[in-house]
């Protein structure tokens, strides 16, 4: 610890991501980004703006992307807030919503950005664990609290919870927000974003680097009451007007105006997902029930650690996660076939090996 540094850095513990090997080429399946590229009109968006208006500020508003969000998903234009990626977007949530009052719930094992936003920010929690089958209990968050932030699906888990459940947490914390991350939930799973209009307490997050393939541009969005939506400009506006360059935005419209393209690669990657977990479970691993573009898969037989590092040293990354509930799966990113025919061929070599 620097003397130099804010005392609140004693006992940060920052969030890990996944590998970005910058050396070797690896078949990257850690960090659940898309393998197909971006629509086309959205690298022809990106050659324009660089071509004309870099040297001028963009829109602090981002209006025009607000305006294609809120079209496509049928909301007001002030029910939609857009950032620097879902991650800094659940950071202003975090200023925005909770506070060092009552403790907020999320669950023991998910995206786990959401302690390390509680420490920095001082929030108190409480981790609610997932059951033996490593779902959500939803009674869990149907206690007073400060707020609820559950992603949805769940990750690592990959598993969904129905709108359903999701009512009934939102019924139990009228006066409390609750964060619903959807990051994958284009890959399966049902959207919240309907229930916004019924409950003022509901924001939900999504992003674009996952089902849209622009992990690199960082953009996320939100979308809930004109209430929590302000409560979010305000945040980012006594923070950073401009956390959206004009490339971001020019490039995320493209993405939401070209749905063709997007459902068709979505379709893709969830008949890869559902004919891959067939081959997993043949090949005797459980295999989680996944709406997501990964899959989380464990072996009686092996340890996760020991598979992680054969396939790395193979090229082949996935994610391990060094947490004792979840230490014998491995996160599997759903690839193109080439990708996941290199990956089982490794996995195969593995089996026969060990
Ligand atoms: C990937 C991911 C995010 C972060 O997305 P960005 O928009 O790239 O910041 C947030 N939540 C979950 C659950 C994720 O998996």
């Amino acid at each position: 610890m620097s003397k130099f540094w804010n005392v609140k850095l004693k006992d940060i513990n920052p969030y890990t991501p996944g590998e970005q090997p910058q050396d070797k080429s690896y078949i990257k399946l850690n960090t659940n980004e898309n393998p197909y590229p971006p629509s086309p009109n959205v690298i022809d968006a990106i050659k324009e703006v660089v071509n004309e208006d870099l040297k001028k500020y963009p829109d602090p508003q981002c209006l025009v992307l607000k305006e294609a969000l809120a079209k496509h998903y049928s909301l007001d234009i002030n029910e939609v807030f857009v950032g620097n990626g879902s991650d800094e977007i659940l950071a202003f949530c975090f200023m925005a919503f909770f506070d060092n009052t009552n403790e907020i719930l999320f669950p023991n094992i998910s995206y786990s950005f959401y302690k390390v936003y509680a420490n920095i920010f001082g929030v108190p929690f409480s981790e609610c664990s997932l059951d033996k089958t490593f779902k959500i209990n939803v009674d869990d968050y149907c206690k007073k609290s400060g707020g609820v932030i559950i992603a949805n699906p769940n990750a690592p888990t990959g598993i969904s919870i129905s709108l359903e459940n999701i009512e009934k947490i939102l019924k139990a914390n009228m006066d409390k927000v609750v964060i619903i991350d959807e990051a994958y939930i284009d890959f399966g799973g049902e959207s919240s974003v309907g229930l916004t209009k019924k409950y003022q307490n509901l924001l939900v997050v999504q992003t674009f680097s996952k089902s849209r393939s622009l992990a690199g541009l960082r953009v996320g969005y939100a979308m809930g009451s004109e209430e929590l939506i302000k409560g979010l400009e305000i945040v980012k506006n006594s923070f950073n007007s401009y956390t959206l360059d004009r490339i971001a935005i020019k490039g995320a419209t493209e993405a939401v105006l070209d749905s063709e393209y997007y459902d068709t690669i979505i379709s893709k990657i969830i008949k890869t997902r559902e004919e891959y977990k067939a081959i997993f479970i043949k090949l005797g691993f459980n295999v989680l029930d996944s709406d997501s573009n990964f899959l989380f898969v464990s072996h009686d037989k092996f340890e996760g650690e020991d598979m992680y590092n054969f396939l790395k040293s193979k090229g082949v990354l996935v994610r391990h996660f060094k947490k004792r509930e979840i230490d014998k799966f491995l996160r599997i990113t759903i690839g193109t076939k080439e990708d996941m025919e290199e990956l089982m061929k490794e996995i195969n070599e593995f089996i026969t090996i060990s």
